[in-house]
């Protein structure tokens, strides 16, 4: 399953299995797995098997894979019971705080969260 993933991405290392993960979920299109640092009760980073560098450089071709991380946050957030509120995240460009350039879906829960996000 090693197509179409980065030599010097993390995360396609942690999908190559060279770096460890705790592995939440996995499907054709997606892996989830625990974030290393948690900023809420369930932090679960979703992230497609293809590597691209996030959302400002996906292609139309990969609507299917964003989609399916989305679906794959919300089975999950409904597997740990956190379905009374949740927050899917994706933080775009350095900007926005993203330091991973993989696309990857947060998924936030298991607390109460605030709006506007910080
Ligand atoms: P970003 O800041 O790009 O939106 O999110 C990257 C996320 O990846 C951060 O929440 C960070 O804690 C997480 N992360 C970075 N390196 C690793 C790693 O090696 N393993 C895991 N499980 N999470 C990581
Ligand atoms: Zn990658």
């Amino acid at each position: 399953m090693a197509n179409d993933t980065d030599s010097s991405c993390i995360f396609c290392r942690i999908l190559r299995g060279e770096i460890p993960s705790k592995k939440v979920y996995e499907d054709e299109y997606v892996y989830a797995f625990e974030d290393i640092d948690p900023k809420a009760p369930t932090h679960v980073l979703v992230i497609p098997k293809k590597h691209f560098a996030g959302l400002k450089e996906a292609q139309a071709e990969d609507a299917e894979a964003i989609g399916r991380c989305h679906l794959a946050a919300a089975e999950i957030a409904r597997r740990r019971n956190i379905e009374h509120g949740y927050r899917t995240v994706l933080n775009v460009g350095p900007g926005a705080g993203q330091s991973v350039f993989h696309l990857h879906v947060h998924l936030l829960g298991g607390r109460s969260l605030s709006w506007p996000p910080g």
